[in-house]
């Protein structure tokens, strides 16, 4: 990997050579690989890139960590569709929304890009076995992409994931350990069994270059743009894994000359489970907390990436919002009513967030956001549901159709 230089630590500035099973530092802090930028930029110009056809993450293999030999894994992850969303901008005030619909990926959340990348690296290894510890969509990305490659999968996740997720796992041919406990309780006992088997670790606050291929969402969201550069980007943060590899992926494109500023990030989390956003708010060192939302995804108390998505949200100027669980369900029918977007609670909660900054005044007409929804709908229908309603029933007759549209204050005609 001529265009990788090592992997450098972000709590003391030790650097390690790039072997495929890199993990921590020795001090315990989480490492970052650096690039020669240099040696990339004449390869990955905007016109190069225009004229690629690769329609997935991999076709920005020149910023990614991979030997050049090292196959692309078979599912089609990344170049999810962006969508300008000017209803919702204006129903918000806002100059300009986009929506980047990362729920659209083969496993139907942006863990997909990491778990691409996992299995790329656990060929590299020599690995035939993967394992991590996931709120639920880490975990069926990998155990998705996995089995696409022939790789096989040990999954723990708590007992609280949604059953959309721990079906994934299932129909995936993972083997499922649901823990009895909380995420990091399901987090340390994962460590404990990938340390005890040697198996190779898809654990994104482990494995430094899973943050690389969460990256390439903001590699991408740049390209759809036009190379043009929103004033903020907003996502949701749990581990803080996925806002750290959008900021490597900004700040990547600004090294290389393809932007010419740097968005701010908005890191959105649950009112009750806001531990990275407390930390930057009260300007302290995090401190754990429950994990009390229905975002299950974004339910993690003790955040892994705690360092990487702290050091992320400050260098980029960024704003820190916590939503609750209702304007989380709220969000989530906006996205679906003005754009055909369908988000899991802490998919949407991203959006929940810009939406809260704009009625607060923060947000408003000369500010231009991209939005990332961060998995799917599909995965978890109980809460939709809770937040929709039911829908009208009848029975297969005309008059009851009258009658119902009647009864429900509806004027068809
Ligand atoms: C994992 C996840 C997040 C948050 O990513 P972190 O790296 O844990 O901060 C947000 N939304 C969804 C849908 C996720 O699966
Ligand atoms: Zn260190």
């Amino acid at each position: 990997m001529e265009h990788v230089l090592c992997g450098k630590c972000v709590r003391c500035g030790r650097e390690y050579p790039a072997v495929p099973d890199l993990k921590t530092c020795g001090c315990g802090g989480i490492l970052d690989i650096t690039y020669d930028y240099d040696r990339i930029r004449p390869r990955l110009t905007k016109d190069v890139l225009a004229g690629r056809r690769t329609p997935s993450m991999w076709r920005y293999r020149e910023l990614l960590p991979v030997e050049a030999d090292t196959p692309a894994p078979p599912l089609r992850v990344g170049w999810s569709p962006l969508y300008d969303a000017p209803r919702l901008a204006e129903q918000l005030g806002l100059k300009e929304l986009w929506i980047k619909d990362d729920g659209l990926n083969p496993t139907a959340s942006l863990k997909d890009r990491a778990s691409s990348m996992a299995v790329a690296k656990a060929r590299e290894a020599g690995a035939q076995v993967i394992a991590c510890s996931s709120t639920g969509n880490a975990a069926s990305s990998l155990a998705g992409n996995a089995a696409a490659a022939g790789l096989q999968t040990y999954i723990f996740v708590p007992s609280r994931a949604p059953q959309g997720k721990v079906a994934q796992l299932l129909t995936f041919g993972a083997t499922v350990l649901s823990v009895q406990g909380s995420y990091e309780d399901t987090f340390e006992l994962s460590k404990a069994a990938i340390a005890r088997w040697g198996w190779y670790d898809r654990n994104a606050a482990v494995n430094p270059y899973l943050s690389e291929g969460k990256k390439t969402v903001s590699l991408e969201l740049m390209e759809q743009l036009g190379w043009c550069v929103p004033d903020y980007v907003a996502l949701s943060v749990g581990d803080g894994c996925t806002i750290a590899g959008v900021w490597k992926g900004l700040k990547d494109l600004y090294a290389l000359g393809l932007i010419d500023r740097l968005p701010r990030l908005i890191s959105v989390q649950a009112e009750g489970c806001c531990p990275l956003n407390r930390a930057i708010a009260e300007d302290a060192p995090w401190r754990p907390m429950e994990e009390n939302t229905l975002a299950d995804s974004i339910a993690v108390g003790v955040p892994r990436n705690a360092e990487k998505a702290l050091m992320a949200i400050r260098e980029s100027h960024g704003l820190v919002v916590n939503v609750s669980d209702e304007e989380i369900l709220e969000a989530q029918k906006l996205l679906g009513r003005t754009c055909g977007v369908f988000g899991e609670p802490a998919g949407v909660t991203g959006t929940a967030g810009v939406r809260k900054l704009c009625e607060q005044g923060v947000l408003g007409a000369k500010d231009t956001v991209a939005s990332i929804v961060t998995g799917n709908g599909l995965k978890d229908v109980a809460n939709a549901i809770r937040a929709n309603g039911s829908p009208i029933s009848v029975a297969p007759d005309m008059q009851q159709l009258l009658q119902a549209f009647a009864d429900n204050g509806i004027d068809p005609a």
